[in-house]
């Protein structure tokens, strides 16, 4: 079965954890895939390996904190592929610091990619699909957007202002066809969270039901799920992959 049979799906962050396995589960499911990253090392092989599954896949070199960039780089999709289906706004950072200690850069840095960066991949798309008549943007979010964490004030406030904007967005453009939708992961092996102290990440699995990490393809799965038309009446859900974290 083909989930998401030719649509073609932006992936921004794709050379991170969450970002390489949602562009292999669009691929394994017949969708086109255009990879968006900051750094293009890991891009190329990606995109070889994707393009071995028998789909088209491109890789841009994008900072999606810089709006030009992501509008120049969202025209080339749609020369490129034709169309763009589906935006997923999987690229973000961390810097954690206590509120006292965090530096001003740093509060500026995470806001300007996990927030503005979605802001500004979705201000370049949005266009398009109305023209179309159809769409599907996933924004990520987090647990800590949901409930907070000590020492993540940049990276809480981003990722609770990605649930406005989902929320808002649904609002905005379901009479445009379009569906907007957030993942919101709990605690997932990638090199994001190899950065976490030990200690730490224990103390997340010790309050996590599940008792467990999360694996980046189950985020994928449901990323691929609110892009698919199986998901053709569900908008301005927010969609928490976490081992039953949030409960
Ligand atoms: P990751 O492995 O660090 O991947 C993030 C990717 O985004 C990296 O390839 C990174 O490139 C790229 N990126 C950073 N700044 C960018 C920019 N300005 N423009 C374009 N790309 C940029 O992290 P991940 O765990 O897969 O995280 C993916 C998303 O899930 C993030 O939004 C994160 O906040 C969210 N999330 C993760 C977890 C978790 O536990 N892992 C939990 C909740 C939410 P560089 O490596 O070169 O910086």
């Amino acid at each position: 079965m083909e989930r998401v049979r030719d649509k073609v799906v932006i992936i921004t962050g794709a050379s991170g954890g969450i970002g390489r396995e949602t562009a292999l589960a669009v691929a394994r499911e017949g969708g086109h895939v255009a990879l968006f990253d900051i750094d293009e090392t890991n891009l190329k092989p990606l995109e070889e390996e994707i393009k071995n599954l028998g789909v088209q896949c491109k890789s841009y070199k994008v900072d999606v904190s810089n709006f030009e960039q992501v509008s120049n780089a969202v025209e080339q999709v749609i020369n490129d592929f034709g169309k763009v289906d589906a935006l997923t706004n999987i690229a973000g950072i961390t810097r954690d610091n206590f509120l006292t200690k965090m530096p001003i850069e740093d509060w500026d840095r995470v806001i300007a990619v996990n927030l503005t960066g979605t802001f500004y991949c979705t201000k370049a798309v949005a266009p398009h699909m109305m023209e179309r008549g159809s769409g599907c943007i996933v924004n990520i979010s987090s647990v800590v957007g949901v409930y907070g964490n000590i020492g993540q004030t940049n990276y809480a406030a981003s990722k609770a202002g990605v649930i406005g904007l989902t929320k808002t967005w649904a609002k905005e453009f379901a009479k445009k066809g379009m569906r907007v939708n957030a993942v919101a992961p709990g605690f997932i092996k990638t090199p994001m969270t190899d950065k976490v102290p030990e200690k730490v990440l224990d103390q997340m699995i010790g309050k996590t039901p599940m008792g467990r990490m999360g694996e980046p393809k189950e985020v994928a799965n449901a990323i691929l799920f609110l892009i698919s038309d199986e998901a053709s009446f569900i908008t301005g859900h927010i969609l928490h992959v976490d081992g039953g974290l949030v409960l």
